[in-house]
C-alpha cells in the first residue's frame, strides 16, 4: 500500500454554496498548527475539533429548534431520553428531590423511579392537572419539576400556568417536555419553563427515521453545564440523524397544520360513531380539560387523539386488522398516521386496575394523526369501526 493511498485529499471547494446542508460525518477535524487549535479551544476561532464535542449538522439543527423555542444555545442529544436525563442531571445532585407529573413518558417514569434514586436523588410524582396535589408534593429539597403539557396516552392537559407560578415562587427549576405539544402548540420558555426538552424523534423530525433529542436551559450557566455534561457523558447525536431531522423540520409547519386539521375532524367523527364509547381530544368540548386546553393551547390542540371501544381484546384485534394501512406501532409524530394500543405496548407493565385508574381499558387506542387527506382518513377509520 502506498502512503499516498492513505493520505486524504482536501474535500473539493466551490465558490457557489450547496442549497441543501451537506452531511459531515468526520469524527475529527485537523487544524493548521497548535496556535490555531489553542484559539479554537479558547473560543477566539470558531472551529470543530472532535464530533462528540460538536459538529456542523448538530449546530445547524440546534439553531433551527432554538428559533422555534425562542432560546439560544440549545443542545442536540442522541435521543429524547438523553435530553430528559441531561435536563435533570444538569440541575440536580444527591440530596435533591425531583417532582414529576404522574403520567410522564414511560421511560421518564422509569428514570424517576429506578435510576435517579440510585444516585441519591429523591423523586415523587403528582397529578399535574391538580395544582393542590402538586403544591402538596413540594419538599424543602425540591430542586426540579418535570412535566409534559399534554400527557400520553390519556391526553390530559397540565395546569401549566399554576405550575409555572408554583415553581417560580419556590425557586424550583421547571423542566417542560414539549414533545407532544411542539413549539407550535406551546411556547414553553415564554410560559415559565426554565428548561425545555424534546424528543426530536417524534413530530419535529417527523419521518420515523432519526432518533434525537433537544435540551435548552434559559439560564446560560445552566445551559453551559448541560452542554458540558452532554460531551462528558457522551449523549452526542449522529450527524446523519441531525441531517435527516433538519430536512424533516423543513416541512414541520405544513405537517403540523395538516395533522391538526385532520385530528380535529377525526375526533369529531369518532365521537359521533356508535362503536366508540369515549374520545379524548383537547380541542373537543367533551375533553375533561377542554377549558384549560383552549386557554393554554389556543386554537392548537395537536395531532393526538385517543378513543375507546368495547368488546375486549377480540374487538381491539379486529379494529387493528381492519386498518391494515395504518401502522400499528408504538410511536408518534410520523408523517403518516399510526395507531397504538397502550394495554399491549406502552402500559403493558401495569395491571388492569392500574390502567383503569389512569382511564385506560383494553379498548383504549391512541392515534397519532399524520398528513393524509382529511376526508379519506376519517372515512377509513369509520369504515373500520363499522366492521365491529
Ligand atoms: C418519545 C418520547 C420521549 C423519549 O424520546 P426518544 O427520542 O424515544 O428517546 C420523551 N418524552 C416524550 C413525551 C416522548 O413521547
Amino acid at each position: 500500500m502506498s502512503n499516498d493511498s492513505l493520505r486524504r485529499q482536501r474535500f473539493p471547494t466551490s465558490v457557489s454554496r450547496p442549497v441543501a446542508s451537506p452531511i459531515q460525518p468526520s469524527v475529527v477535524y485537523a487544524s493548521d498548527d497548535p496556535d490555531m487549535l489553542d484559539a479554537q479551544y479558547e473560543g477566539g476561532l470558531q472551529g470543530y475539533t472532535y464530533s462528540r464535542e460538536g459538529h456542523p449538522n448538530a449546530t445547524a439543527l440546534a439553531a433551527r429548534i432554538d428559533a422555534m423555542e425562542a432560546v439560544t444555545g440549545g443542545i442536540i442529544t442522541s435521543s429524547g431520553m438523553a435530553a430528559v436525563s441531561l435536563a435533570i442531571l444538569g440541575c440536580c445532585q444527591a440530596g435533591d428531590h425531583v417532582l414529576g407529573g404522574n403520567q410522564l413518558y414511560g421511560r421518564s417514569l422509569r428514570l424517576m423511579s429506578q435510576d435517579l434514586p440510585r444516585y441519591g436523588i429523591e423523586t415523587s410524582l403528582a397529578d399535574p392537572t391538580d395544582i393542590a396535589a402538586f403544591r402538596a408534593a413540594l419538599r424543602p429539597n425540591t430542586r426540579a419539576i418535570l412535566v409534559e403539557v399534554v400527557s400520553n396516552p390519556v391526553i390530559r392537559v397540565a395546569d401549566m400556568e399554576a405550575i409555572a407560578a408554583l415553581a417560580a415562587k419556590a425557586g424550583v427549576t421547571l423542566i417542560v417536555d414539549n414533545t407532544f405539544t411542539t413549539p407550535r402548540g406551546f411556547a414553553a420558555i415564554e410560559n415559565g419553563a426554565d428548561i425545555v426538552v424534546h424528543s426530536v424523534t417524534k413530530l419535529l423530525a417527523g419521518h420515523s427515521d432519526a432518533m434525537l433529542g433537544y435540551v435548552a436551559a434559559k439560564d446560560p450557566d445552566l445551559n453551559a453545564r448541560i452542554a458540558e455534561m452532554a460531551v462528558t457523558w457522551g449523549f452526542t447525536p449522529s450527524p446523519f440523524d441531525c441531517w435527516l431531522a433538519e430536512r424533516g423540520l423543513m416541512s414541520f409547519d405544513l405537517r403540523y397544520s395538516q395533522a391538526e386539521t385532520t385530528a380535529r375532524a377525526l375526533a369529531q367523527a369518532l365521537s359521533d360513531h356508535p362503536a366508540v364509547t369515549r374520545i379524548l381530544y383537547p380541542g373537543h368540548a367533551s375533553h375533561p380539560d377542554h377549558n384549560r386546553a383552549t386557554h393554554l393551547l389556543g386554537a392548537r390542540s395537536g395531532n393526538m387523539v385517543s378513543f375507546e371501544i368495547t368488546g375486549g381484546r377480540a374487538a381491539s384485534n379486529a379494529l387493528v386488522r381492519a386498518l391494515p394501512f395504518v401502522p400499528f406501532a408504538p410511536t408518534l409524530g410520523d408523517i403518516g398516521t399510526t395507531l397504538s394500543h397502550p394495554a399491549s405496548s406502552s402500559h403493558r407493565a401495569l395491571t388492569v386496575d392500574q390502567r383503569a385508574a389512569l382511564g385506560m381499558s383494553e379498548g383504549f387506542f391512541r392515534v397519532s394523526v399524520g398528513c393524509e387527506e382529511t376526508a379519506e382518513l376519517v372515512a377509513e377509520f369509520c369504515a373500520a369501526l363499522d366492521t365491529l
